[in-house]
């Protein structure tokens, strides 16, 4: 199932150069196998000190480069990227064990976002403000300094790209974390595009939480963001808090799809399966819609369509161009996935799919697609993020207590509903406690439009010009003269 295609650089990168650490290495594993494929050297101290320099250094130049010299290498970046899709998506298959489909798909939405940021450049404008005669007042937006982004394992090269975009472009310099499971893309990244910006502007330093909290309490850092669980969101605002960073958090979910008694119910079901991304992570989404609440009138025949069509996908080699889904990234993911489908039972939910390891695919990290039944919303499996392949459907009778239970958890991140009747999705919309709310759709992002979560779900928005300008600090001026 898979070996390191090429040879990866040694090291990590910053100020324009790989350097060895002399810091523990990070052994990585593919999922699919269990066996180790690679090891990277991990940021220490030293590193990140030096990488903070570094960064600093090559923030001043990045400032005073026009905006649309920004533009060229941007798009210059996303070019070099989309030129290495196949090898950049079978690195993040053999290392997620996500499916190949689904990662080369990653490297168009990264290619995509590098260019739509890329095209934002003339829009880091200011404003004037009329303060009277004699007076000109004008505010402009000048770039926070230098930018960690912590990202996770379930979309590591994507992540890495879209999120080094949007600072990058406001004229910032950026350290990229990726997850310490999933390191091995942004190696790549690093050397394909690290040499296209001035030395410092572009830099990836593989580690773990002990390495995000470096990032989020180092003094030299302006801004961190974090996209993770919601335990790691409180950490790094917790550990950001002495040097007052701005934070930015793209955290979990526990994604609620509500089919009301007139919605399309074969097309209800579809974006059922699709809201969970089996195809893509194995469900490893924070915007899964992992709890499925159908009308009682609807409920028996959609509870046997879902258990159908979950039990149609079948897990396979993530490297293989003809598997659904790949496996989960992680052995922590595996028993995380495997102990919740425990859960569920010994509380009383129905399964009524999957549940069970392919004997096959015993060697890896697979479990089959699950769908749980007669689920409660009091239940664990209904309010904690499992992060893998588990769907809980709910049923309800009375609107009150539906949005009751949709908002009933501690996130906010997406929604999905589901009917004909134009006035009870507006309403449900307006009711609904959630930051990307989709209507008869679940799942696609839109180019430019907000993405981001209320609650523990997060702060702040992403993949919109909002996120770019997040990245820059407003600067008024006041100016007295002679009139
Ligand atoms: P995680 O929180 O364990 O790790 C995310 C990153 O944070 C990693 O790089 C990790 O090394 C780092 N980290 C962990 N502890 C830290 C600490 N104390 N200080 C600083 N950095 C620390 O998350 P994960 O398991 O890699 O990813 C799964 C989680 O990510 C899920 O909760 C999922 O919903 C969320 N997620 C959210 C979005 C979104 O856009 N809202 C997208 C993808 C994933």
């Amino acid at each position: 199932m898979g070996t390191l295609p090429n040879k990866l650089p040694q090291g990590v990168y910053y100020g324009g150069a790989w350097h060895r650490s002399s810091s523990q290495q990070i052994p990585v594993y593919s999922p699919s196998t269990g066996q180790e494929v690679a090891k990277v050297d991990s940021a220490g101290e030293e590193e990140l000190e030096a990488a903070v320099k570094a960064a600093t250094a090559g923030q001043k130049i990045w400032a005073k480069t026009i905006p649309l010299e920004r533009s060229r290498v941007m798009r210059e970046a996303a070019s070099k990227i989309k030129e290495h899709k196949e090898e950049l998506a079978r690195l993040d298959a053999l290392d997620s064990g996500n499916s190949l489909r689904g990662m080369l798909f990653d490297v168009d939405i990264a290619v995509t976002l590098m260019e739509f940021f890329a095209g934002l450049a003339t829009e880091i404008k200011g404003e004037t403000v009329p303060v009277g005669a004699g007076k000109v007042n004008y505010v402009v937006r000048e770039p926070v300094g230098v930018v960690a982004r912590i990202v996770p394992f379930n979309h590591p090269l994507m992540f890495a790209c879209a999120k080094l975009a949007p600072p990058i472009m406001a004229g910032n310099s950026v350290i990229i974390k990726p997850s310490e499971e999933t390191p091995l893309s942004s190696l790549k990244v690093a050397e394909l595009i690290g040499g296209l910006f001035p030395p410092g502007v572009l830099n990836v330093l593989n580690g773990g939480p002990d390495l995000g909290a470096g990032l989020s309490t180092h003094p030299g850092i302006a801004s961190v963001s974090v996209v993770g669980s919601a335990a790691t969101g409180r950490a790094v605002m917790r550990q950001a808090a002495d040097t007052l960073k701005h934070v930015s958090l793209e955290l979990g979910g526990k994604n609620a799809l509500v089919m009301f008694p007139d919605a399309d119910v074969e097309k209800a079901v579809q974006s059922a399966v699709k809201g969970m991304n089996l195809p893509w992570t194995a469900g490893q989404s924070c915007g899964s819609t992992s709890r499925v609440f159908v009308h009682e009138s609807l409920y028996d025949p959609v509870v046997d369509q879902l258990a159908a069509a979950f039990d149609a996908v079948k897990p396979g080699d993530p490297l293989s161009p003809s598997t659904e889904m790949g496996c989960l990234s992680t052995r922590g993911q595996y028993d995380k996935v495997r102990g919740y489908i425990e859960i569920a039972q010994n509380e009383g939910a129905r399964m009524v799919a999957g549940g069970d390891v392919p004997e096959e695919l015993s060697h890896g990290f697979f479990v089959r697609p699950t769908v749980f039944a007669d689920v409660t919303p009091d239940m664990r499996i209904a309010q904690e993020e499992v992060f893998g392949p588990v769907l809980s459907v709910l049923k309800w009778s009375d609107y009150d207590s539906l949005i009751e239970a949709v908002n009933g958890v501690d996130y906010g991140l997406t929604a999905s509903v589901w009917t004909r009747d134009i006035s009870q999705a507006m309403r449900a919309v307006d009711d609904i406690c959630a930051g990307y709310v989709w209507v008869n759709n679940s799942s696609d992002h839109f180019l430019g439009t907000p993405y981001g979560g209320m609650k523990q779900s997060g702060i702040g928005r992403e993949e919109c010009l909002g996120e770019m300008l997040s990245y820059t600090e407003q600067k008024n001026v006041n100016i007295t003269f002679e009139a």
